[in-house]
């Protein structure tokens, strides 16, 4: 069977995940790629006829586009040592000493040389001015830290490919994290870091209860600065913690670049989406085909756990103890439009929550069968399964591009648009899309009262909707979920502290804010900005 690939996606493919010769022109074609993938993720099968027949189920979900593994995989599978890295996601941990600042940056060069993306807590380093007992010097403090960090990602490329990402965490109670939440202020500084603050239930409920004290200004602070340049946002580490399945391994204080995966230092988790655009059966949801990709899709992830080369030997001893895997969905927009279903709908937070129960469901079956199959890690004993975590909820910036779906469960920014890419040579490409469920509505002639509700995109959706959707995929999420909450332009600093309330309130993991224009620039134009 041939991969449904667009003509768009085989262009993505060709400009970032084909191999190629030393000449850079490719050597394989896509379906040579999904048949690399599939082979290669079923060699941890433990018989040859078992890697046959899970080669073919791989390659299969993928081909019709229903379900696909994070970026490295994709690039990475099967390629010889050290350049076979499979996870996107991983967090290192920093402690309070130069010799901790050091390795932690070693780490996080050789990660991004790998291709995965790096997060950290910076919550141990002293506070800048403080002593330095060894010199008798004063302390730089972690932003100053973290624009050491900023640059080490600036030099190295990922097989050029693409430069490595990061999120920066400072707890609430820091003494430098007004410096912090300000650190990205001007334009052009610390480009490579996602920041966020951590914070606990208790700061939440202070800033609640009392509106005239520390904590309701600090978190007013935050908002101020997430309304005028979407920095930093927010992490709930009580939300975190709670949501935690092992945690006699220790606290949770980190997550990788985009916020969905909460991690211990040395962890890496790979992550999969199944594309739920294309699971409707007679205008139903296919929660039987859901079942069977879910299914095929989490062994694969355990899979990759197997042949996955880590780039270092105390990330993989950390990863087989806990063995996470995140699978996810992408395509939720699309779907919505193809139910008829409004995404600011009670309709639609129902629909989620079932669909997320269903996928971890099974996910957590094929765990426990996995389990008895291939054995449990001894810290996973208590729960008689082989991972640790089962879902997560990607952005999938890339790979819903290549399945041709909406991005993760973020509604539509605009219904037509152009998207300007830039291909290796650094050349610009200005592509123009409509969307393929809004062009099959408009054929079918649906009433304009229909289509006014169901085709709603980002800034029709207000706040407070956004994240309750945000909310009902996060019930059934192990992980956290990538979502940004898109504000109107014109929004206030008041519906942005209204959203971290809710968010907190909605047992969301964190909150990342984006008000429209509050950049400079911006990856997508809606037709009117052409
Ligand atoms: P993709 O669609 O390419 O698989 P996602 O957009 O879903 O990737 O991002 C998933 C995770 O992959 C991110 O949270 C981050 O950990 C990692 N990641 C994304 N982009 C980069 C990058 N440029 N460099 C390193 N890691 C990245």
């Amino acid at each position: 069977m041939k991969p449904a690939f667009s003509q768009s996606a085989r262009d993505i493919l060709r400009d970032r995940y084909l191999w190629r010769d030393e000449n850079r022109n490719p050597i394989e074609k896509p379906e040579e790629m999904l048949r690399r993938v599939a082979t290669h993720v079923a060699g941890a099968e433990r018989t040859l006829p078992l890697q046959y027949k899970w080669a073919d189920e791989f390659y299969e979900i993928m081909a019709k586009l229903l379900f696909m593994p994070n970026s490295p995989t994709l690039m990475n599978a099967g390629r010889p040592s050290p350049h076979g890295q499979l996870a996107a996601c991983f967090v290192v941990g920093v402690e309070d000493s130069m010799d901790s600042i050091c390795e932690a940056l070693r780490k996080q060069m050789l990660i991004h040389k790998s291709g995965g993306g790096t997060g950290f807590n910076f919550s141990k380093l002293r506070s800048e001015g403080a002593k330095v007992n060894s010199t008798n010097g004063r302390a730089s403090g972690p932003v100053s830290f973290m624009g050491l960090f900023d640059k080490a990602t600036e030099t190295v490329q990922q097989g050029g490919m693409r430069r490595g990402a990061n999120m920066g965490i400072l707890n609430i109670d820091h003494p430098d994290i007004r410096k912090f939440i300000h650190c990205k202020d001007k334009d052009g500084t610390i480009t490579n870091f996602n920041i966020s603050v951590g914070v606990s239930d208790s700061f939440m409920k202070k800033a609640e209860e009392n509106p005239c004290g520390d904590e309701a200004a600090l978190l007013a602070e935050i908002a101020d600065s997430a309304w005028r340049t979407g920095d930093p946002g927010i992490i709930f580490l009580d939300a975190i913690n709670r949501g935690n399945t092992t945690p006699e391994l220790g606290e949770l204080t980190a997550t990788n670049p985009c916020g969905e995966s909460p991690l211990y230092p040395n962890e890496a988790c790979n992550l999969g989406s199944i594309n739920l655009s294309l699971l409707v059966r007679d205008g139903e949801f296919d929660y039987e085909t859901l079942r069977g990709v879910a299914a095929v899709a989490a062994r694969f992830l355990d899979d990759v756990i197997e042949i996955n080369d880590y780039p270092l030997p105390e990330i993989s001893q950390a990863v087989k103890q806990t063995r996470k895997i995140g699978l996810g969905v992408m395509g939720w927009a699309d779907l919505l439009f193809r139910l008829r279903v409004p995404y600011d709908s009670e309709e639609a937070l129902a629909l989620a929550e079932n669909i997320m129960r269903t996928i971890r469901e099974t996910a957590c079956e094929t765990s426990v069968e996995l389990g008895r199959e291939k054995g449990v890690p001894e810290t996973l004993a208590h729960l008689g399964r082989r991972n640790a975590t089962l879902t997560c909820i990607a952005p999938t910036g890339t790979i819903a591009l290549l399945a041709g779906c909406s991005s993760g469960i973020e509604p539509l920014f605009a219904l037509e648009h152009t998207r300007v890419r830039t291909q290796i040579d650094g050349k610009k490409v200005v592509m123009k899309q409509v969307n393929r469920c809004y062009e099959e509505a408009r054929k079918e002639g649906l009433d304009e009262e229909t289509m006014k509700k169901v085709f709603v995109t980002s800034h029709d959706i207000s706040p407070a909707a956004h994240v309750r959707m945000q909310g009902s995929f996060q019930k059934y999420t192990d992980l956290a979920v990538s979502k940004t909450i898109n504000l109107r332009h014109e929004c206030g600093v008041k519906d942005v502290i209204g959203a971290y309330t809710l968010a907190w309130k909605e047992g969301c993991k964190g909150i990342t804010i984006y008000r429209d224009g509050s950049k400079q620039s911006q990856v997508l134009y809606t037709k009117e900005d052409e």
